[in-house]
């Protein structure tokens, strides 16, 4: 090399650069590959999951969510940073891979790189260096300084992984100027006078250090080059092995689990992949109970959190104190599966992971605290999945008869009479029967095969709650005025199951799923239509067979669009409006627009967006059973979202869900704002402000 040696020429230690640079190469690859193998056992011991389909559409997902950073942008500062920090790891890997073998081979160039294409990519190089070394020290002072709340730690999470994260931002820091160093180095060399100056990108990093260096002699140049070579290669090596000892694990793993990440997230996990629902007899244990009873994908999710803290800085329950946070589920286990599978020695045996006085990690309050809202998916940006684990860990604890004492009771009464009141099946449609309603619309009950074109599957809380079948009366007058021929089951439907579902209880699931599917299929209906979108959300991904399902706000909409419905004009003017999503419409089925295109119909009808809103949604509270669960919290998560819609400057809260309404019309007493707010269903509300010419009797 001109003026200094190559770093493969340089002899110390009695050896040559090319063999001590060898060694390094030989050394850090063995042991990179020795700890990912390790960190490969509990995978390849875990539960199946059947990840190798859709080829294509997984790759479109890699480059959607891995090389674009999709929801980097949801977090302004903190995705930014994320989204320049990535694009110079991929612009230097290509440098990184060359500078390993120039200590090896000194005239190594990449392919492709000999020609006018070198110096174009080293420029590029010099900028990305530059980027990702200011990134780093922006993200070393926002963890030191800032401390973004949502990097906490309380202390009955563990320990904060702080250091882990400036120790591993500090090394990349180093690497970047390290490699900058080198680069400087061999240009303050080849610009002495006489010999030719290789081109840095100006004002980059590498361009200052060369600044700085210009006037040192060479042999100084070369033993700082030298040094920075060796620097480069020990921290780079250092890193690779490192990484898979906390949270950079995911630079190596992200990739791979997104590529394997659910497609469809609406769908939960059968109880055990590969065994099919009439042979669930034979399955000796539901759910999760130890470590390896997740599947080698939950692992791999654990492998690659980021510790962001994304997740549970949108979960509703962390908010409100509840002992969960979604983040922290992922940080236990993988601390966990450290220790139990180290990487020098034997594993260590399994133990039960739920119940904290028995030595698990999580404890039971934290698992029911979960109101399956999927908020923490939605903002995750590296597809991390929660609800199916959530669910697993349940199904184990009920296989164990592990449930909570005020769920025993429901839980019975859906057993014996198909719904978690307790309420005789006869009383299912007297809803239905009220004089005043039936002199405006007669709901038939479908006895017999096609009395009707269309299903309205009411559900337990409309049926049976006194307030909330005035959902199911205007649900049912809207369909009487669009013309639609519909009926119910009556006393022939039972609880959707959603909620059973959801807290574990996989074969009473089965078996209300099963009556409600044989009473649908014989009913020959071809359209079911629900005000619920727990009853929704169970017909559509639940349940197999049966007729398409809408939500009643659909068929508003669309009966809108088609000039069937008309409305008034509000009558009070000084109203102000904010529609709610719930979350089985709105996170898990992606129904916005119709509820929103809906009120904005409504002549006169003011409407605020609340800033938690669409896919950002704050949970009411949950739904089903959750309405029998009391975790311990510091505060309702009814009474926050109201305290929301208030901050919106709304006094009229619009949802489409009865157990919204339920949480939302209690959280308004408990905030003390009755009489300044008000919460209504859409479809009472569209009931309310329908033009009609004539009350018509079905
Ligand atoms: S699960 Fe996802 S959102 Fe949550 S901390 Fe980990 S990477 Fe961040
Ligand atoms: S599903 Fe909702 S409540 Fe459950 S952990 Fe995720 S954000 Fe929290």
């Amino acid at each position: 090399m001109v003026g200094i040696q190559s770093a493969s020429e340089v002899t110390s230690w009695l050896v040559t650069g090319r063999i001590l640079f060898l060694i390094i190469h030989v050394l850090g690859i063995l042991c990179f590959a020795y700890i990912v193998a390790r960190r490969m056992v509990p995978l390849l011991r875990a539960e199946r999951d059947f990840r190798f389909d859709h080829h294509w559409l997984r790759l479109g997902r890699v480059l959607k969510f891995w090389l674009g950073q999709w929801k980097q942008p949801r977090y302004k500062l903190a995705g930014t940073l994320h989204i320049f920090i990535f694009a110079g790891f991929i612009v230097l890997a290509v440098r990184a891979f060359s500078v390993l073998i120039v200590g090896v081979s000194e005239n190594f160039v990449m392919p492709g790189l000999a020609g006018r294409a070198g110096p174009i990519y080293d420029i590029i190089t010099d900028y990305a260096a530059t980027i990702v070394f200011l990134c780093m020290a922006i993200a070393v002072i926002r963890r030191l300084v800032f401390k973004p709340a949502r990097y906490a730690v309380p202390p009955r999470y563990g320990k904060a992984h702080t250091a882990d994260a400036i120790v591993l931002l500090s090394l990349i820091a180093i690497l970047m100027v390290a490699d900058s160093l080198f680069a400087a180095a061999k240009a303050a060399a080849q610009s002495q006078p006489g010999q030719s100056i290789e081109t840095l990108a100006a004002f980059s990093l590498p361009w200052i250090l060369q600044k700085v260096l210009a006037s040192m002699s060479l042999p100084t140049l070369g033993r700082l080059y030298f040094g920075a070579y060796l620097v480069h290669e020990l921290t780079f090596y250092f890193l690779l092995c490192y990484r898979p000892f906390g949270i950079q694990f995911h630079v190596e793993t992200s990739l791979f689990n997104i590529y394997f990440a659910k497609l469809d997230r609406e769908i939960l996990k059968p109880v055990r992949w590969g065994v099919a629902e009439e042979h669930m007899n034979q399955v000796k244990s539901f759910g999760v109970k130890t470590f390896e009873d997740f599947t080698w994908k939950h692992i791999l999710d654990f492998y690659s959190c980021a510790d962001c803290g994304r997740c549970s800085d949108n979960c509703p329950a962390n908010a409100v104190g509840r002992p969960l946070s979604p983040r922290f589920i992922s940080i236990k286990a993988r601390d966990y599966a450290f220790q139990h599978y180290p990487v020098i020695g034997r594993a260590l045996d399994g133990t039960a992971l739920v119940g904290k006085d028995s030595g698990g990690i999580y404890s039971e309050d934290e698992i029911w605290s979960c109101t399956t809202c999927g908020a923490c998916e939605t903002e995750c940006p590296l597809l991390v999945e929660y609800i199916d684990k959530i669910v697993d860990l349940r199904r184990g604890m009920i296989d164990d008869g592990n449930v909570p004492q005020s769920l025993q009771k429901p839980l019975k009464a859906l057993e014996s009479r198909g719904n978690p009141y307790g309420k005789m099946e006869k009383k299912k449609a007297d809803w239905a029967n009220a004089k005043d309603f039936q002199q405006t619309c007669r709901v038939k009950t479908l006895d017999h095969p096609n009395d009707a074109d269309t299903l309205y599957f009411v559900d337990s809380i409309t049926s049976y709650d006194d307030r909330m079948q005035s959902i199911g009366r205007a649900t049912a007058k809207i369909l009487n005025h669009v013309g639609e021929n519909f009926g119910i089951l009556g006393a022939a439907e039972k609880d959707s199951g959603h909620e059973v579902r959801r807290f574990g209880e996989e074969t009473l699931f089965m078996a209300l799923r099963d009556h409600n599917v044989d009473a649908i299929k014989a009913s020959g209906v071809r359209r079911i239509v629900t005000s619920d979108p727990h009853a929704y959300n169970a017909l559509k991904h639940d349940y197999k067979d049966v007729p398409p399902v809408e939500h009643i706000s659909q068929v508003i909409a669309s009966e809108l669009r088609a000039g069937k419905i008309k409305f008034n004009p509000v009558d009070d003017k000084n109203n102000v409006y904010t529609y709610h999503d719930p979350c089985y419409l709105g996170r898990h089925n992606q129904v916005y627009d119709d509820p929103r295109d809906v009120l904005d119909a409504i002549p006169g009808l003011k409407r605020v967006e609340m800033t938690r809103c669409r896919d950002r949604s704050f949970c009411c509270g949950g739904g089903g059973l959750m309405l029998f669960y009391e975790p311990k919290e510091d505060q309702r998560m009814g009474v926050k979202r109201v305290q929301m819609a208030a901050e919106a400057g709304a006094n009229v809260i619009v949802t489409a869900c009865p157990f919204c309404m339920v949480n939302m019309e209690d959280a308004i007493k408990v905030a003390g704002l009755e009489g300044k707010m008000t919460a209504i269903d859409l479809a009472e509300l569209v009931d309310q402000q329908i033009a009609r010419e004539s009350q018509k009797v079905a």
